[in-house]
């Protein structure tokens, strides 16, 4: 469906982008490798960003003053992680293109207003009542059923600001341990599997998905991502055009990670949560297709076309969390190993330092 008229920078342009991270690390990477200037404004000290860009401006998310100058220094503002204020980016758009935009942050931050979006949309998710109160909390319990996952409305990830909750009178000690009176309540999902399909949609409309990638959690944390999920052709066909309804929902621009969960009863697809960004489970792209979600992202904020996702190999995408960047000098001896490291010093438990991807030829079954 084309729906939008198309703004294309030319090459040269400079790329705006909120945040620093190794995801805005590897967009800079992208965007240069096209031919863009990138500006990173970011309040962090040594982010893994400012390495790679060839302009970094460290000020505060809320910072009128540079927030406006920043714009006035781009062509186009994107960004790599969601919990920046959704004031700050209506504010820049009133002086410049900002992709995804600010309705669709601001969706994306609340898990109730993505739920209610999803739903509104013929999108299945699991059961969820939003709650106030510890008495609606476990009257939310008692109708949804157990077990029940309590999670904060927002500033979630990673397995953070939630709480599985196996019997009723769990209640109250979850409700305290998130310490928050904005609270989903979800009926626990029995899935086989969780997969995500990384979806990139253009100024003109256009959508293009990659194949639906399986995601394998340690600690609450992705440890590896698995491509293509090993799933039938049928389901791998069902998450895609899920996915492909929630961008154009959107009216999006840029790359969107849409997260499912796989079960055996029905509906045997639900969407967890969307991520309006690049993300963790799509960092296999850059070795295993022609165009990486990063330079997809890309082409899609500077109205460019679309690149070409074809899967060209089977890939394993391990995350190098806290010690495991140790294995940083073995990995570089062994053949095969595409090795990434984001630049950061300190390895701290749980940080995520870097990723491997390894290529297995299609159809071959994966080792381990
Ligand atoms: P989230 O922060 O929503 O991405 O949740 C993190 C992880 O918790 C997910 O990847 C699942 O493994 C698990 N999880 C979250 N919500 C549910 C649910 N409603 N049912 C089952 N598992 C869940």
């Amino acid at each position: 469906m084309k729906s939008m008229s198309v703004k294309s920078l030319q090459t040269g342009s400079v790329i705006g982008m909120l945040g620093g991270g190794q995801l805005g690390r590897m967009m800079a990477m992208s965007a240069a490798q096209l031919g863009f200037h990138t500006h990173i404004y970011c309040p962090d000290e040594r982010n893994p960003g400012e390495q790679v860009t060839d302009k970094l401006t460290r000020k505060a998310y809320d910072d009128r003053e540079a927030l406006s100058v920043f714009a006035q220094s781009v062509d186009v503002v994107t960004y790599e992680f969601e919990n920046i204020p959704v004031e700050s980016v209506r504010f820049l758009e009133q002086h410049v293109a900002v992709y995804p935009s600010a309705d669709v942050l601001e969706i994306a931050q609340d898990r109730l207003f993505e739920k209610d979006f999803l739903n509104k949309n013929g999108i299945a998710t699991a059961a969820y009542r939003a709650v106030n109160t510890v008495e609606e909390a476990v009257d939310a319990v008692a109708e949804i059923g157990l077990p029940a996952v309590l999670k904060t409305r927002r500033f979630g990830y990673d397995g953070k600001g939630q709480v599985i909750v196996r019997k009723a009178e769990d209640v109250p000690a979850a409700w305290d341990a998130l310490g928050n009176d904005r609270i989903i309540v979800e009926g626990f999902v029995p899935f086989r599997m969780e997969i995500s399909v990384l979806a990139a949609r253009g100024q003109d409309g256009e959508v293009c998905c990659f194949t639906p990638v399986e995601n394998q959690h340690k600690n609450h944390i992705l440890d590896k991502s698995i491509a293509p999920a090993r799933i039938s052709a049928d389901l791998q066909e069902a998450a895609v055009d899920m996915a492909t309804t929630i961008i154009t929902a959107l009216n999006y621009v840029g790359l969107l990670a849409v997260e499912m969960f796989v079960s055996d009863d029905e509906p045997q697809l639900r969407v967890n949560e969307i991520a309006p960004r690049v993300h963790n489970s799509g960092h296999w792209t850059i070795e295993a297709c022609a165009t990486s979600q990063f330079e997809q992202h890309i082409r899609a904020v500077c109205g460019l076309p679309l690149g070409g996702v074809d899967l060209y190999a089977q890939a394993v995408m391990t995350n190098l969390i806290g010690d495991d960047i140790l294995q940083y000098n073995d990995l570089l001896r062994e053949a095969g190993a595409n090795v990434h490291h984001y630049g950061k010093s300190q390895a701290r438990p749980g940080r995520k330092m870097g990723h491997v991807t390894r290529l297995y030829p299609l159809g071959q079954k994966l080792p381990g």
